[in-house]
């Protein structure tokens, strides 16, 4: 698991450029999410040899509500209790602004590592602009250019520097469950719900990593461990105020899961925030299923069901893949279906396919349907296989992998699915040249 870094700052001081510079671009890595946006709010990054996640959590809250200071309010809040560390960037072409002092106010006793950054120094010339930002009390800003680069490296070898190291999660034999969804879907009502079967014999065990406390239930003979169950139990007794929905502690969990549930409000209906929920779980590589829960007070006929799940996979088409089960964890209904449907996600989730077989199926993938020419040249695929389960990940050698067009590519990943019985967990196709 991968330490993240929470970017604080108002809009247009420049994190989405800074993101753009410090994350490494993906390689041609295409997933079964066909005209999905990646939105540009969290990045995979690294420096020198040190992994680690940003993520721009001001982006992820709403602001409709909210006056500007309670908005940043929460988002300082958000990161401080959740990122392993914060940078919090200001804009040093508009000078000091208003609520920078209570931002660095809000900063100060974080037990965690801070960063202060002034942003928009384009070069050594522009530092006499920092002479102001002192008089907010702190004598240790980074002045960078996140544009043109200027000072970026050595803030860079600071922030690697003050990072907790990566944790590796200890591998077990548990299918790890993550929980996730908006703040009142009833999540904390389903792992209470889970937790207290009769015939569940559980623990809470502490997670693998620092902070996180796991439950872990046997059902039958099977264990499973729901990861950070802790937290969502305890938030379940203390308050009844609104709570915001936390994407650093949504990515933490999903980091460390196998299979993530998504918790929808059946009652409320299917929103735009429980699929990007979804798109994080498959962002982050897990098999998912949803879970509409309240059905008990779903006014239902005999086609209730049915128009669900297909509102569902009309909105979340990325994800068809992924199972749906409506439940009550008010009474329980259903909901010892979970776990059956999170072992077949899981069995397909780590499988691994023989060299050969795979090689069988794109052969007699590209029998049925031929790729067009390239530039008047055949496109050939050598060989491929199996790189990666967990989920599984395919490596195909191609002439010119960048000819391939989506489409095609989609296709070869249905023609796994199909031909290998993969029709419930995300798979992964990568071309690369063959040298
Ligand atoms: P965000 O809203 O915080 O993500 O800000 P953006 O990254 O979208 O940047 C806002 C504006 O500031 C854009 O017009 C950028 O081109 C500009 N900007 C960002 N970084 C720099 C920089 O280092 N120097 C200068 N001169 N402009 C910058
Ligand atoms: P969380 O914020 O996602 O953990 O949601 P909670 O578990 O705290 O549930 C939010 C509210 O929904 C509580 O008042 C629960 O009693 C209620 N709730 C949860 N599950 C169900 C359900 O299946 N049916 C009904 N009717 N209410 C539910």
């Amino acid at each position: 698991m991968k330490p993240i870094v929470a970017v604080v700052g108002r809009p247009n001081v420049g994190k989405s450029t800074f993101f753009n510079r410090v994350t490494k671009s993906r390689d041609a890595l295409v997933d079964d999410r066909p005209g999905v946006t990646r939105d540009r709010l969290y990045r995979d990054a690294r420096w020198e040899d040190t992994e680690f996640t940003l993520i721009d959590t001001g982006g992820f809250l709403e602001r409709d509500d909210d006056p500007f200071a309670g908005h940043i309010r929460v988002q300082i809040q958000q990161a401080v209790e959740d990122a392993d560390a914060v940078i919090l960037m200001l804009d040093g072409k508009s000078g000091i602004s208003p609520y920078d002092r209570d931002m660095i106010q809000m900063l100060r006793n974080v037990y965690k590592p801070v960063l202060y950054v002034v942003n928009k120094i384009d070069g050594a010339e522009q530092e006499t602009q920092l002479a102001d930002f002192y008089s907010l009390g702190k004598d240790n800003f980074w002045p960078i250019s996140g544009e043109h680069g200027y000072g970026v490296p050595d803030f860079m070898d600071e922030l690697v520097r003050v990072l907790p190291p990566s944790e590796p999660d200890e591998p077990d034999d548990m299918i790890r469950i993550a929980v996730v969804g908006r703040p009142n879907v009833g999540k904390s009502s389903l792992i209470n719900r889970i937790l207290g079967q009769e015939r569940h014999v559980v623990s809470e065990v502490p997670g693998t990593t620092r902070d996180a406390v796991d439950s872990v239930c046997t059902v039958g003979e099977k264990q499973y461990r729901l990861v950070d169950t802790a937290g969502i139990r305890r938030k379940g007794k203390v308050s009844l105020k609104i709570e915001k929905f936390s994407i650093i502690k949504a990515f933490k969990s999903l980091d460390r899961c196998d299979v993530a549930l998504v918790v929808i409000d059946a009652h409320e209906g299917i929103t735009d925030q429980d699929i990007t929920v979804a798109g994080y779980a498959q962002d982050r590589g897990c098999g998912c299923v949803f879970l509409l829960n309240k059905w008990d007070i779903v006014e239902k006929d005999h086609n209730t069901t049915k128009r669900y799940y297909e509102e569902l996979r009309m909105r979340s088409k990325f994800l068809s893949f992924a199972p749906a089960l409506t439940i009550s964890a008010l009474t329980g209904t259903r909901v010892h279906k979970i776990f059956r449907l999170v072992d077949e996600v899981y069995r397909q989730y780590s499988t691994r396919i023989g060299t050969g077989q795979i090689n069988r199926i794109i052969e007699r993938a590209i029998e049925k349907n031929e790729p067009s020419l390239h530039l008047g040249k055949r496109l050939r695929f050598y060989y491929a296989t199996q790189v990666a389960a967990k989920p599984p990940s395919f490596v195909c050698f191609v002439n010119y992998p960048e000819a391939v067009h989506f489409s095609y590519q989609r296709y070869l990943i249905n023609q796994i699915r199909e031909e290998a019985g993969l029709d419930k967990t995300p798979i992964q196709l990568k071309l690369r040249q063959r040298t």
